[in-house]
């Protein structure tokens, strides 16, 4: 088969133009258009739709990822061109690529095969440019801070206590932790320092999760960049600096609109990482689809335990969202790699690792159900070499939970391979209600916040840290910050905190290293186990192979 590239690039695409009008109504004057295949859509025109009422929201999540893919985004993508074909008004919502990832190992964010969205080219690279807006903002905020320390420092900030860093949107390691300022008084304060990729700035979270240009600059307002030298918060509204950042993010808070390669609409805004942050596509871009549409997929990031848990207890829970089915996708490899198979042996059948790795998806299937109270339905996505007998097997071992297993092939065949899916899916919205829950409530304690979510969700036994993090946890749980939710930064391979436990395990503790606040987006990150801000490139990065070619067409891009 074709790459994706070459599929994508053998697409016909209709002008964005055309897509909004014809399949969403939208007409020119609402539209900023970025060449012919992009477009943001204005404000005005999302406040004019207040009235409308909404259409169905369908998430997509996933089994515990492994190195073997799991096809989220492509799923996502075949699921919304399926529900079209079958006649239904579709629409997705998708997180748009960081360049980290694409350059570097994991490639790119646009789907697979002959389920992307596209140009995937411009997708992947830079895109409309929001990343590069929310880079700015951040950078202008380090800037201000290091300045005002500078100019006389009457905010009284002690240096060694700032927390905010800069920010890019690339995986370079020599700047993970850096020493700035140096070469004499005229270039500030010597202080340590360091840089995150632009998906892991509280900018980017609180970009994803504001409700409105107003919200968004009160949020941003709420920045804490840094303590005092009697250890008082400074904000970036103490250093004024929100009303600027704002400004630099007036373009790029309108949600891109662009298509399928069915010609299907798709809205791709705002992207942050799930550990660190809460991994699902911008509040604008999914409230959006909703008056758009009948109905509208959604991804959230990692696997059911991180992505789809932030989904609910933080991104619906302050918006108002609520979904009403999830899709699951499983593939047959990456169940047999939880059931101890090696990644290279993961394309020859293997029914009893396969049995044994159905625990992973059993017990997301579990949590979906009973502490989301989402219907659900498991999609298999299909890779060439998965057996007859394997499908069966695990359709059979499936068969006692109340949620469907189905064989998908949108990779290989578009939106058409996904077709059952697609009935399944509108079938369960119209026959099971969802019964939407959060897994703890906003007046529970930020310690009974992790815990519900580790004993519940990881199937852990307990929660653990050391005096330090439980004084800090204290002291926010007093400083006011008791009703935010609580984001867990852990490993996405495992419900546990080690990345070798596969499968589904038990007994397991959640040690919390460290724990961040985030006044702007309104959480708390507990920290467990290493995270990584800033990623590095491989020995052979992805960017080696891209290049142009002398008819100016993107070559290499996966
Ligand atoms: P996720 O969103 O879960 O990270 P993606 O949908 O981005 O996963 O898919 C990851 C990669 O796997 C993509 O490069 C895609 O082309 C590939 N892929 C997805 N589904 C299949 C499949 N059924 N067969 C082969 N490759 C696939
Ligand atoms: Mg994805």
């Amino acid at each position: 088969m074709a790459s994706d590239i070459e599929i994508a690039q053998q697409a016909v695409l209709q002008r964005v133009t055309k897509i909004a009008q014809e399949k969403l109504g939208i007409s020119d004057e609402h539209l900023e258009p970025y060449g012919h295949y992009k477009a943001k859509i204005s404000l005005d025109y999302i406040d004019s739709l207040q009235d409308r009422p909404d259409g169905k929201l369908i998430l997509v999540t996933a089994i515990s990822p492994t190195p073997a893919g799991e096809g989220k985004t492509t799923t996502t993508v075949g699921l919304a061109d399926a529900l079209n074909r079958i006649g239904k008004k579709a629409i997705i919502c998708l997180r748009e690529p960081s360049l980290g990832p694409v350059f570097g190992m994991k490639g790119g964010a646009a789907g697979g095969g002959y389920a992307q969205v596209v140009p995937m080219e411009d997708i992947n690279l830079h895109f409309t440019g929001d990343f590069s807006a929310i880079a700015l903002a951040n950078n202008l905020l380090a800037a201000m801070l290091d300045s005002h320390v500078h100019h006389g420092n009457s905010l009284n900030i002690d240096v060694r206590r700032i927390t905010w860093k800069r920010a890019m949107d690339m995986n370079d390691r020599a700047l993970r932790d850096i020493t700035c300022s140096l070469g004499g008084p005229a270039n500030g304060y010597p202080r340590q320092d360091g840089f995150d990729i632009v998906v892991a700035s509280e900018v980017m979270a609180i970009f994803c999760l504001a409700t409105s240009m107003k919200d968004l600059r009160q949020r941003l307002g709420n920045i804490v960049v840094a303590q005092t030298k009697d250890q008082k918060p400074v904000t970036a509204r103490d250093l004024k600096a929100h009303g600027a950042m704002t400004v630099l993010l007036k373009d790029a808070f309108k949600p891109n609109l662009v298509q399928t390669l069915e010609n299907n609409p798709a809205i791709i805004h705002g992207g942050p990482f799930a550990n660190i942050a809460h991994g699902c596509n911008s509040v604008m871009a999914t409230k959006l689809g909703l008056k758009l549409a009948d109905y509208v997929v959604t991804e959230a990031g990692f696997g059911a335990d991180l992505g789809a848990e932030k989904f609910i207890d933080i991104k619906c829970r302050k918006s108002g969202l609520r979904p009403d089915v999830a899709v699951i996708v499983a593939t047959i490899r990456a169940l047999k790699f939880h059931g101890g198979v090696d990644v290279k042996e993961l394309d020859k059948e293997n029914l009893p690792a396969l049995v044994k790795g159905i625990a992973n998806l059993e017990r997301h299937v579990n949590n979906v159900r009973n502490h989301y109270g989402l219907p659900c339905v498991v999609a298999i996505n299909h890779f060439t070499f998965d057996t007859p007998a394997e499908i069966e097997l695990l359709q059979k071992k499936m068969a006692h939970h109340e949620a469907p297993v189905i064989v998908c092939r949108h990779w290989a065949e578009g939106g058409k391979g996904a077709e059952d899916l697609a009935r399944t899916v509108a079938d369960l919205i119209e026959k099971v209600p969802a019964n939407f829950q959060f897994v703890y409530e906003e007046s529970d304690s930020l310690w009974d916040k992790v815990t519900a979510i580790a004993t519940k969700i990881y199937g852990a036994s307990a929660v653990t840290a050391d005096r330090k993090i439980k004084e800090q946890i204290k002291k926010l749980q007093d400083d006011g910050y008791a009703n935010y939710p609580v984001c867990v930064a852990k490993t996405q391979y495992s419900f546990s905190t080690d990345p070798e436990l596969r499968g589904a395990p038990t007994n397991h503790e959640l040690n919390i290293r460290e724990v961040r606040l985030a006044a702007g987006a309104e959480f708390i990150v507990m920290v467990c186990g290493d995270v990584m801000t800033m990623p590095g490139l491989p020995a052979v990065p992805s960017a080696e192979k891209i290049d142009i070619d002398e008819n100016g067409r993107v070559v290499g891009l996966f």
